[in-house]
């Protein structure tokens, strides 16, 4: 059997090296347009920051037995039918690659919105190793000392904080109501002023129009009489699915032209699979298919359509979209549905806030530690949890245990019935998730005075 995979990222090294356990006498072939297998692009920040110095270390593992890895060969066109992908190299020799099974993990790429001026130099995208290359060559020849960053998303506000951490000035702007519009615009404005502590200047609901050479410098324009000047722009408004390669063999597309999978990661073309920012996601909650483009997901679901690929019968179990972001001092996390969310999706949903120590406050070094949950008020079902928190505080671990229980729909008290670990400098008998949730329960019994509705 010859399995062939086109990407050679989080999901299209997942499926080779799951391919590879369960079946070894699997032949598999593995083609990447760049030369980069296996290369950490969430790391891309840490190493355009310093933190991670050599960009060779974003890659833990760059041989993989059982794989024969093509790197420098873009797949250009499938034939389903003869069961065949046309590929060339950096060379432009063009080949064709037979195949028994497909994958196709082709990623995304990042928006390029119809900002003018966008293709100037010193205006960057980061998404690809060659984007940090270019923004990093940049920092080094030109020596920027301020920058504009499009976009506050996670990855334009970890790039704040990288800038920031090179001695850069950094300007956000976003035409979102708060930055990391992925959490309620109340813990927005948490994260907003953490970023304005480390002298990053924020606008928000500003839609950036123009970018023009001015001197040396670049002078970025928008609404709201957005006028600023910097030596480095970077632009991070999200990104699309990279899936013409399978829509133009014939894979039908859904949300955002995502290609359509089913829980096999199987497209409608007989032995194509697909897989990670390409592909539509099952969501566990919604239980619809929405676009959730992450690497943990895309590990999932290469997984998945591997064990198919050889035969198993496996079921992507579905996204909750949980997410952590690190912003200089502060962790900012969510698992599963927001209160609008929840309620678009007929959910009873009912959210409420509170702020507890992350452990026992003798203890030196005790925190503040927000959490924001989100349940059911007629089930009493956990439909989602925000939290925000000092990065010392376990934030993420925190949340991880709100994924879990919505994992196996738990109802909101039933957080409290989890044996979790404690010990002073850590947590307390009642862990923050507990109080969290005793506080929801309270909330909603109306045994509360202070219930604040979703922002
Ligand atoms: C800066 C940054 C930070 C991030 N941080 C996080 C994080 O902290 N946590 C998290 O969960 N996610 C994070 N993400 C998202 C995560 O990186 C992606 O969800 C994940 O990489 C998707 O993996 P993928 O394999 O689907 O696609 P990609 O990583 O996009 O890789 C696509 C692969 O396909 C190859 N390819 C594309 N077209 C062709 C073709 N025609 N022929 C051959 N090969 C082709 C490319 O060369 C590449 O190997 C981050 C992303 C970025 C950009």
């Amino acid at each position: 059997m010859h399995f062939l995979i086109i990407g050679g990222s989080d999901a299209g090294i997942a499926a080779g090296i799951r391919a590879h356990e369960l079946d070894p006498t699997c032949e598999i072939t593995l083609v990447l347009a760049d030369e980069y297998p296996n290369y950490s692009i969430c790391g891309l920040p840490f190493f355009l920051s310093g933190e991670t110095p050599d960009w060779h270390s974003l890659a833990h593992r760059t041989e993989f037995p059982g794989i024969r890895l093509m790197p420098n060969h873009a797949a250009e066109s499938i034939d389903p039918i003869g069961k065949s992908v046309v590929v060339r190299n950096g060379s432009g020799v063009q080949l064709e690659l037979r195949y028994d099974k497909l994958l196709i993990g082709t990623g995304a790429r990042p928006v390029r919105p119809n900002i003018e001026g966008f293709y100037l130099p010193g205006v960057f995208p980061l998404h690809t190793m060659e984007d940090s290359f270019a923004v990093h060559r940049f920092m080094e020849e030109q020596q920027p000392k301020s920058a504009i960053i499009v976009g506050a998303g996670y990855i334009g506000l970890e790039m704040a904080d990288a800038l920031t951490h090179r001695g850069i000035r950094v300007t956000i702007a976003s035409r979102t109501e708060t930055v990391l519009a992925t959490v309620d615009p109340v813990y927005g404005r948490l994260v907003e002023a953490e970023l304005q502590r480390h002298g990053v200047e924020v606008w928000n609901q500003v839609e950036v129009t123009s970018i023009q050479s001015l001197d040396s410098q670049l002078s970025v324009l928008g609404t709201q009489n957005f006028s600023r000047t910097a030596d480095l722009v970077l632009v991070a408004v999200g990104v699309q699915p990279n899936s013409d390669l399978g829509a133009t063999a014939g894979i039908l597309t859904g949300t955002k032209g995502a290609l359509r999978v089913n829980r096999r990661m199987e497209t409608n073309l007989a032995d194509v699979y697909a897989a990670g920012d390409c592909v539509e996601t099952w969501h566990r909650l919604l239980n619809r298919y929405a676009y959730l483009p992450l690497g943990t997901t895309a590990h999932k679901q290469g997984r998945t359509a591997a064990e198919n690929a050889i035969g198993n019968n496996r079921e992507f179990a579905g996204s909750l979209g949980t997410q952590v972001v690190k912003l200089f001092d502060l962790v900012a996390a969510r698992t599963g549905l927001r209160d609008h969310e929840a309620r678009r999706a007929g959910f009873d949903s009912f959210t409420a806030q509170t702020t507890v120590w992350d452990h026992k406050a003798y203890y030196p070094g005790a925190r503040e530690l927000h959490l924001r949950i989100t349940g059911d008020r007629t089930t009493g079902c956990l439909l989602g949890a925000q939290l925000l928190g000092h990065k010392n505080s376990e934030v993420s671990k925190r949340a991880d245990i709100f994924a879990s229980a919505l994992y196996h729909n738990m109802r909101v008290e039933e957080l409290n019935d989890l044996d979790l670990s404690y010990t002073p400098p850590l947590s307390s008998p009642w862990d923050p998730v507990q109080m969290g949730a005793q506080f929801w329960a309270n909330a909603v019994r109306k045994e509360s005075p202070v219930v604040i509705p979703s922002a």
